[in-house]
């Protein structure tokens, strides 16, 4: 369908709301400072009880937003709920993103639903594991990446090293927007490359800044003065190894995702923080076509779209029921909208549609693409469905990751076999993790795999605290899983080491589990015929 063809000429009002929306999703290794530069975003949008909250989630403190037990033990995020803000005309969409790599399933699909990412990093630490795990999750869905240098009030690695790691570890091009001046604990501020800015920064009076200072660039005679020489001095030094050494911004290269532009700043202190956001809102894309198999959707066009891309239930207790988060790709959301889900062939109407802050949720009128919303329909939406006003289409082929660990799922209360079992259908369909049934005839129980160790657990917690249940986990030996074809489609023959197992996935699918990747070679060579997969 040509998106041209079905945008009325008067949806100017559509287009204005499309343009002013930004979502993104911040991505860090734990402790880099992304709740606190959330935190800023949200004071600078003027939720200041809301910045509260964010942060009442990511210490221990128990508060409304803790829905999770989990969550505050571990201090990690593990759901991804919107922040919504408003500011300076712009709508934010925050979407939030789970830390810890065992979730980096759950944090592909949130970044499906973003159009861009900013990427935290600790000045003293650079890139740090957990960042370049979830960075490459970035690079594979091609998201274009904002990069914030963090805590600069205390000492920390050369700046010019830290550009330099970010090249080459995740090979992309770094282009500094502001120029750090002064080290700490004598850090003066950030010289703002583009704008010929000197923004001064100073501790006291509540970590506010004082004004920035207009210079008509660096060779602008009032700067050895404003900085001291030394720091003067320094600064021009840097200014002539960065002409050399770092490219020029290019906007083509930034929403492609191949170039990175990098602030420094300290979100603690407040410092660069409302630079930096105007940076993302001037520089992040609003909400792009998205290419799918049926044609290029325009999200301008007259014609609702929207995708899945997390499911969760029990989110409330009050509310016993599964909430679908949509991401709305075009036209524009209205309640009570009767939408076809192609998958299912069905026709839905979004009656029960809400925006989350933490355990609340608030009933949606209307929404426009970027926007994020919780959709209530018992049984009718899955992860990666597309719901729309229009003909079918698949909007997003939300992949599914390898699982890497198996354990089998003791339940001792007989008592509570339906609820066990209620609850593991649910936690499966959520995408948190995959249950296969042995066809052993000896060693019936089913095998929980997980993409990351924490899932076990969060399975565990969820189980006692949602549905009453106990269960224990018992640790397989497993390392891997393959899905099993044959290649003349016929239900395939194969014959097993002993130590392998083999099993059937919720959609009958065949699966085999192996302990090493020599078991995985010599089952391969024993069978030729067959075709091994990584996931379902
Ligand atoms: P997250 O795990 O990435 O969400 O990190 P947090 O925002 O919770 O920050 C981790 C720690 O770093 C906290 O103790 C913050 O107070 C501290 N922090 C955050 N930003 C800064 C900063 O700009 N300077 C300094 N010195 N500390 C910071």
């Amino acid at each position: 369908m040509n998106a041209a063809q079905e945008t009325k000429p008067d949806n100017k009002g559509l287009k204005k709301e499309v343009s002013r929306r930004r979502t993104f999703a911040i991505i860090s290794h734990p402790d880099a400072g992304k709740t606190t530069l959330t935190e800023k975003f949200l004071l600078y949008a003027g939720a200041v009880e809301l910045a509260g909250s964010v942060r009442a989630r990511a210490s221990q403190q128990h508060t409304a937003s803790d829905w999770m037990t989990m969550e505050r033990q571990r201090g990690i995020s593990i759901s991804a709920t919107a922040l919504e803000m408003e500011y300076q005309g712009f709508r934010i969409n925050l979407l939030d993103t789970p830390g810890h790599q065992d979730f980096s399933e759950d944090t592909y699909r949130t970044l499906m639903a973003a159009d861009s990412a900013v990427m935290v990093l600790d000045s003293a630490k650079g890139i740090e594991a957990q960042t370049e795990k979830l960075f490459r999750v970035c690079r594979m869905r091609g998201v274009p990446i904002l990069t914030f240098i963090n805590k600069m009030d205390h000492p920390g690695r050369d700046p010019l090293a830290l550009l330099d790691e970010i090249e080459r570890i995740l090979g992309i091009a770094a282009v500094p927007m502001n120029w750090p001046v002064g080290e700490a604990p004598s850090f003066q501020g950030v010289y703002d490359l583009r704008g010929n800015k000197m923004l001064r920064f100073q501790r006291t009076e509540h970590n506010r800044f004082r004004a920035p200072v207009q210079v008509s660039g660096i060779d602008d005679p009032a700067l050895p003065e404003l900085l001291g020489q030394a720091a003067y001095d320094k600064l021009v030094e840097d200014a002539s190894l960065l002409s050399g050494a770092v490219a020029e911004f290019d906007l083509v290269r930034f929403l492609n995702g191949t170039m990175t532009p990098v602030f420094f700043g300290s979100a603690l202190n407040n410092f660069g923080v409302e630079a930096f956001l105007n940076a993302v809102l001037e520089l992040a894309p609003a909400p792009v076509a998205r290419e799918t198999e049926q044609g290029v959707i325009d999200p301008a066009s007259d014609t609702f779209r929207g995708f899945v891309f997390k499911l969760q239930a029990n989110i409330d207790p009050r509310h016993r029921d599964r909430m679908a988060f949509v991401r709305v790709c075009s036209g524009k959301f209205e309640k009570d909208m009767l939408v076809l889900n192609p998958r299912l062939k069905q026709e839905i109407r979004l009656s029960r549609a809400f925006k989350l802050f933490g355990r609340e949720r608030v009933s949606v009128d209307e929404a426009f693409p970027g926007d994020v919303i919780g959709v209530v329909s018992p049984g009718l939406l899955s992860i990666g469905d597309t719901v729309t006003t229009g003909k079918p289409i698949d909007f997003a082929k939300i992949p599914v990751f390898p699982p890497e660990h198996f354990a089998i799922l003791v339940n001792d209360d007989v008592t509570r076999f339906k609820q066990f079992n209620k609850g593991l259908e649910q936690l499966e369909e959520e995408g948190a993790i995959q249950v296969l049934n042995s066809e052993d005839a000896l060693r019936r129980e089913p095998i929980v795999a997980a993409v990351g160790e924490l899932q076990f657990d969060v399975v565990l917690s969820r189980l006692e605290e949602e549905y009453g249940v106990k269960a224990r986990v018992q640790r397989l030996g497993f390392c891997g899983a393959r899905w099993i074809r044959a290649s003349d489609g016929a239900i395939p023959r194969m014959s097993l080491s002993t130590g392998m197992r083999r099993c059937r996935d919720k959609n009958d699918g065949i699966v085999v589990l192996y302990n090493s990747k020599w078991e995985l070679e010599y089952f391969q060579k024993e069978n030729p015929g067959l075709i091994l997969s990584e996931t379902s």
